[in-house]
């Protein structure tokens, strides 16, 4: 079980961020509510390394209005490969106005 930050200077306890609150959260979830589904990634030991819980028994037992983005992993970045065809493809349609821009002006003036 994780301790309560305290800061050395004064010996009071730091307030947990959101995502330390839901890390203890979720210990104390799997610690004494073993509610997960059988196929929640929890219980994918011995066969497969244990993950994260992914059946919401975690999300289910959070309090209302606990800001679900607190749980959920923020996404990856894309891959280089993503981005670079996301540039190549604006390109293509910047460069496509520029031309249909060009050939107004030049058949109207
Ligand atoms: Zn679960």
């Amino acid at each position: 079980m994780t301790q309560p930050k305290r800061d050395p200077s004064t010996g009071r306890f730091i307030k947990p961020t959101p995502s330390e609150r839901v890390a203890a959260h979720v210990e104390r979830v799997n610690a004494l509510h073993p509610e997960h589904d059988s196929d929640c990634a929890v219980n994918s030991e011995p066969a497969y390394p244990a993950g994260e819980c992914d059946c919401g028994a975690v999300a289910r037992s959070l309090p209302k209005g606990f800001p679900q983005a607190a749980i959920s992993k923020p996404k990856p970045a894309p891959s280089i490969n993503k981005r670079a065809a996301a540039g190549i493809i604006w390109f293509i349609i910047l460069t496509g106005l520029a031309l249909i821009g060009l050939i107004v002006y030049l058949v109207t003036h």
